[in-house]
């Protein structure tokens, strides 16, 4: 009985050296969300301590963090959450349940890649800044250059035109992803609704040139909080690949109205649709379903990450629907804490 007890004792210590010396932090909370034990590595990352943080109430004694919110929050996992302690140490966070209703918070520092990423984000900023001066040049002569005088060029000329300003635009639309990406917080402002969907509508109008039908629809009869530019230029994006994905004689639908979570941002068009099994990877930088079709109708690539990062920033979210041959409907949701009323005051 004695060996069995002193083998029993060795194979625990071996399991808590073992949690002891794991790479990512781990914190073991009871039923009540008591901190019941933790490593090595949750000092170092999240700032416990033991014995002083033994049975304290975890969310408690995370207040007013990222983390304690995130914790309040009830999530399985997060991609990157900022230390309690250090705010250059980035966490990827998970709860994982066992027993009766215990569980365990593991985090792992991804400061790494949070550094690359912030690499990434700086060499596209820098490129793309680098590029916008010499490209300004090469349009501003080519805008010079009178076809009528060298006839013989004429096509050749029209096709550097073509391809500088496209140039230009993914050079702008890069841009305009940097600031997204780099900006953590929006400049408030009541973004009025009604002259945002006429606007909308008579951009929808102009580049249809009258091969399509367009409708508006305004249920919602409300504002939004947030920034108006870049709403402006997330809608826009939307309304202008429904507009180039739908053959002459199809219809437009922009459509604002309000839904049990709070409201929502359409266009629907009837349009070429999108196979299923792109729907998740549109939002990603450059991806096409069809690269021939965005080139020919003068597309970036970048619109509908545009799109994502606007709304991100609004607590927003982006939903497609779509089947092939018949016609999408993207919807940007809203929560009710973003929708003005009519005549409120913005807080
Ligand atoms: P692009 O500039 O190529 O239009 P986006 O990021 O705006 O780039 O869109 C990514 C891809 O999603 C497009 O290339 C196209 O294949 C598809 N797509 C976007 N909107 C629609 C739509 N309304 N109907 C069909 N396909 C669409």
């Amino acid at each position: 009985m004695e060996r069995r007890a002193r083998r029993l004792a060795a194979h625990l210590r071996d399991l808590r050296d073992v949690a002891m010396a794991f790479p990512d932090a781990l914190v073991v909370l009871d039923e009540a969300g008591c901190v019941r034990w933790i490593n090595r590595e949750a000092t170092r990352l999240l700032g416990l301590r033991w014995p002083r943080d033994r049975r304290v109430v975890l969310v408690e004694r995370l207040r007013d963090t990222m983390l304690g919110d995130w914790l309040r929050g009830d999530e399985g996992s997060a991609e990157d959450i900022v230390s309690p302690i250090a705010s250059d140490i980035h966490l990827h966070v998970g709860m994982i349940p066992f027993g009766r209703g215990r569980r365990v918070l593991l985090a792992r520092d991804i400061s790494h890649l949070a550094r690359l990423g912030q690499v990434r984000r700086d060499f596209v900023a820098n490129v793309s800044h680098e590029l916008r001066t010499p490209l300004t040049v090469i349009h501003g002569y080519l805008e010079l250059l009178d076809p009528q005088d060298v006839p013989a060029l004429a096509p050749v000329l029209d096709e550097m035109r073509i391809q500088s300003r496209r140039m230009g635009q993914i050079v702008e639309d890069l841009l305009t992803l940097s600031r997204l990406e780099m900006q953590r917080h929006l400049h408030e402002e009541r973004v009025p609704m009604a002259p945002m969907l006429a606007a909308l509508r008579k951009e929808a109008q102009a580049l249809s040139q009258g091969r399509h039908r367009v409708m508006l629809e305004d249920e919602a009869q409300c504002d939004l909080l947030g920034s108006t530019v870049d709403l402006h230029s997330a809608f826009s994006n939307l309304v202008s690949n429904a507009v180039r994905y739908t053959p002459t004689g199809g219809d437009i639908g922009i459509r604002w109205r309000r839904t049990a979570m709070g409201a929502e941002f359409s266009v629907v068009d009837s349009g070429y649709g999108i196979p299923a099994e792109h729907l998740s990877r549109l939002t990603e930088r450059f991806y096409r379903v069809s690269s021939s079709r965005s080139r020919a109708t003068g597309g970036t690539g970048l619109g509908l990450s545009i799109v994502k990062h606007v709304l991100n920033l609004h607590q927003a979210h982006l939903a497609i629907e779509s089947e092939p041959g018949k016609g999408s409907t993207f919807l940007c949701r809203f929560e009710h804490a973003r929708l003005l009323e009519a005549g409120s005051e913005v807080a």
